[in-house]
């Protein structure tokens, strides 16, 4: 049997392009990466250059790099109350996701929005509706929706809340989740001390397999306290023990895991080299 690599990385400025990313990636040790897509307060968008995704894709060849995650910028709100700014999610996800048909092997995380006092029911049902005019029958780019913290309005801070989404929408299997640690403990799973049973309760509720990527993030906050405030590697309320059978656990490992802790890059880099640290293979 063939041992379980870590697939690893952080969240890196997609600023320079994307062979300047993998290569940044090789560098400080990691085998994957996430970007936004944009600006991550949404707006335009430079061209993304042929010649430069060619050139990525090249390297990844290389150097084992694989599964970069692209993920939407975060003033898109899916379940606004105003058309105008659903209009806009809507606009900017599809242009999103036609560019990404160009990297055959990325994956598009977006959180699914806030309701702002329509309260869940409508969110969710404003959410599927987006994605249903959004999916598309012949894109390759599966679509995850993140795991929320439950700060403010936002949707997704249950399981239940992701499945309802998943339920409404047609095209179903273009849809996966991306779990953040960070967020599901700040939304009131015990991650640290009941891991299997949260997960029993992801599989029962929307089902292992659509579980697609890990956002690994520590907490300034301890588990229920919908803040969504992300810390460093083991020096939050998760604690460095609780990664250690995160990036382990059966379930789990053969997942990417990707990095959005309070660093600078020798940062990331020194929590890459713990994490692999305690990888069992
Ligand atoms: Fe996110
Ligand atoms: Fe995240
Ligand atoms: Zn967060």
């Amino acid at each position: 049997m063939s041992e379980q690599i870590l697939r690893i990385g952080c969240h890196l400025s997609s600023s320079k392009g994307f062979l300047n990313m993998a290569k940044t990636a090789k560098s400080i040790g990691a085998n994957t990466f996430q970007f936004f897509t944009r600006n991550p307060r949404g707006g335009a968008t430079k061209d993304w250059q042929e010649a430069d995704i060619l050139a990525m894709l090249a390297f990844f060849e290389e150097e084992g790099i694989a599964k970069p995650l692209a993920h939407a910028p975060y003033v898109l709100n899916c379940c606004a109350k105003d058309e105008g700014l659903r209009e806009f999610a809507l606009q900017t996800m599809r242009e999103d996701l036609q560019k990404l048909e160009r990297i055959p092997q990325a994956m598009y995380n977006f959180h699914p929005g806030s309701h702002v006092q329509q309260g869940s029911e409508v969110g969710i049902a404003l959410i599927a509706e987006q994605l249903n005019r959004i999916l598309t029958p012949e894109q390759s780019t599966i679509v995850l929706l993140e795991t929320m913290a439950g700060k403010g309005s936002e949707v997704g801070r249950s399981f239940e809340e992701l499945r309802a989404i998943i339920d409404k929408v047609e095209m179903s299997d273009k849809l996966g989740i991306c779990l953040d640690t960070c967020h599901v403990w700040d939304a009131g799973y015990d991650i640290v001390g009941q891991l299997d049973r949260v997960l029993e309760e992801l599989d029962a509720c929307i089902g292992l397999e659509r579980l697609k990527a890990i956002h690994l993030n520590d907490s300034m906050n301890g588990c229920g306290s919908h803040k969504d405030r992300h810390e460093k590697i083991g020096q939050g309320h998760i604690g460095m023990d609780a990664f250690a059978h995160i990036i382990n656990h059966p379930k789990l490992k053969h997942l990417p895991f990707y990095l959005e802790t309070p660093n600078e890059l020798e940062g990331y880099q020194a929590e890459i080299s713990l994490l692999r640290g305690v990888f069992e293979g």
